[in-house]
């Protein structure tokens, strides 16, 4: 399969399109480590892990343009996102270690009780492209921390980051086997993993209809699953907020890989009393962000994904129109020199409604729309009414409000005067349509991990 640079469309190079047969090969491999990486010390496991931890900071530059080149997002965010897939190397190390058998106390002297934490075993990843490396490395980080041993898929756009990753990990002293790639066929693949038996869990990041479609097929096999879908971020801005502030937290949200993150914003509900303020403090910045390819220093909106992505776009432009928004920046795709037509421009709606499909659906794009709201309880409201529930952002001086409105919202992730959340220390996912499980700190390792219960006689009754 060929990869093309997301810009310009130049093939980049290309990979095997394996399926069924080939994804069982690599359970083949994946079964065969277990028993040796799952029986090696949590010290010896979390070395190996500190050395990915190291070796990913130590080539940023080469993963920064793969990541540039493949997904398109601007060189810093690259940078950025490699420091973040090393933390989650250190986490999970860090946690690994911390994590002990516990003994319950019992109220039977006769019986002492103890829970033992075992990895699942071969576990698979199914990730997405907008976060090439961090998305792996949330997954197979916590997996190999506790024992288990993992195939992985990386999306089709963003392969050649997920074989340099595999590198490094190899480079680091992981066992041949423990970690296994697999590139080509989506569905062949999955199907081939979650019928086999020996693939006892599944942490898929990506889309709410594939999310269905491999809940749908874990289950002849009762295959264990971390679901992280589609987002429909509300971004809700008090009368009491710091409005510079709230401003600058929209843009660095929003506009984040132009917009193609689960958590960006979706959904701007800002305070009647400060609507106007806002509005044009927000338009500014937008029009000011500087369009272009990623490899560009100054370049702050690279390409989107894909063409169908930018039809997406654009078809949730007009519908907002057609059903009454305003249009104060932005609206269209504009051309950047020997590049494909997908650079959206940073777009700004006003007078956004509940019934505009931007306001249904997850846009993942640079599209900001933004409605008005009067009271507290109404903001509430309007952000809990989707079936979505991955982030949501808050903004206030009033911090009994922030915890208040923070306890209310109904999400897994709650930016409070922030509009970005990303911590490999904390536990990252969602409730309803967004998925569950999390991701990152003690609470990723759970995901890979069944406790035994042992009761034990202590003296014969
Ligand atoms: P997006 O629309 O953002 O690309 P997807 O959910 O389609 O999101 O893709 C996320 C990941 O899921 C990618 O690795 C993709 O190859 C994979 N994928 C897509 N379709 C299927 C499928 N039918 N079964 C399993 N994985 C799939």
């Amino acid at each position: 399969m060929a990869v093309r640079d997301a810009a310009t469309g130049v093939e980049l190079g290309r990979v095997p399109c394996s399926g069924g047969q080939e994804a069982l090969e690599a359970v083949d491999a994946a079964s065969s480590a277990l028993g040796d990486w799952s029986a090696r010390s949590t010290t010896d496991r979390a070395t190996v892990l500190g050395s990915i931890a190291h070796a990913l900071r130590a080539r940023k530059d080469e993963f920064a343009a793969i990541i540039t080149a493949e997904n398109g997002k601007p060189l810093d965010e690259s940078h950025g996102e490699i420091d973040y897939s090393a933390d989650y190397f250190l986490s999970a190390a860090q946690e690994a270690i911390r994590l002990a058998e516990e003994s319950i106390p019992s109220r039977n002297p006769a019986r002492s009780l103890a829970a033992i934490p075992e990895p699942i075993g071969v576990v698979a990843a199914i990730t997405p492209w907008n976060f090439p490396l961090a998305m792996l490395a949330r997954k197979t980080a916590p997996a190999l921390a506790v024992g288990c041993t993992q195939v992985v898929k990386p999306a089709e756009q963003t392969p050649l980051t997920a074989i340099l990753f595999a590198e490094v990990l190899m480079d680091a002293g992981l066992p041949s086997g423990a970690f296994n790639l697999v590139t080509g066929d989506a569905s062949a693949i999955s199907r081939a993993w979650l019928s086999d038996g020996r693939v006892r869990k599944l942490s898929f990041t990506g889309s709410t209809r594939v999310g269905r479609l491999l809940m749908h097929a874990a289950a002849d096999q009762i295959v264990r699953l971390s679901l992280e879908l589609g987002g429909h971020a509300p971004f809700i801005v008090f009368r009491d907020a710091d409005i510079p502030a709230a401003v600058a937290a929209a843009i660095a949200g929003k506009f984040r890989v132009a917009g193609q993150t689960c958590v960006c914003p979706n959904r701007f509900l800002v305070a009647a009393e400060v609507y106007e303020q806002f509005v044009t403090r927000f338009v500014a910045a937008a029009r000011a962000l500087p369009i272009g390819k990623g490899c560009e220093p100054t370049t702050r909106i690279g390409p989107l994904i894909s063409d169908t992505a930018v039809a997406r776009v654009r078809a949730q432009v007009d519908d907002a129109l057609a059903k009454g928004a305003k249009l104060l920046a932005g609206g269209a795709t504009v051309p950047v020199t020997g590049c494909l037509d997908r650079f959206f421009a940073p777009t700004v709606l006003a007078d956004a409604s509940p019934e505009m499909l931007c306001f249904q659906e997850e846009t993942f794009g640079p599209l900001a729309p933004i409605a008005k709201f009067g009271d507290e309880a109404e903001a509430i409201r309007i952000a809990n009414a989707t079936p979505y529930g991955l982030a949501a952002y808050a903004f206030s001086s009033d911090a009994a409000r922030l915890d208040r409105v923070s306890r209310q919202l109904h999400c897994g992730i709650v930016g409070a005067n922030t509009g970005v959340i990303s911590d490999a220390f904390a536990p990252f996912g969602g409730c309803g349509w967004s998925g569950f499980g999390r991701e990152g700190g003690r609470w990723g390792l759970y995901e890979y991990l069944s406790w035994k219960y042992v009761c034990t006689a202590t003296r014969v009754s």
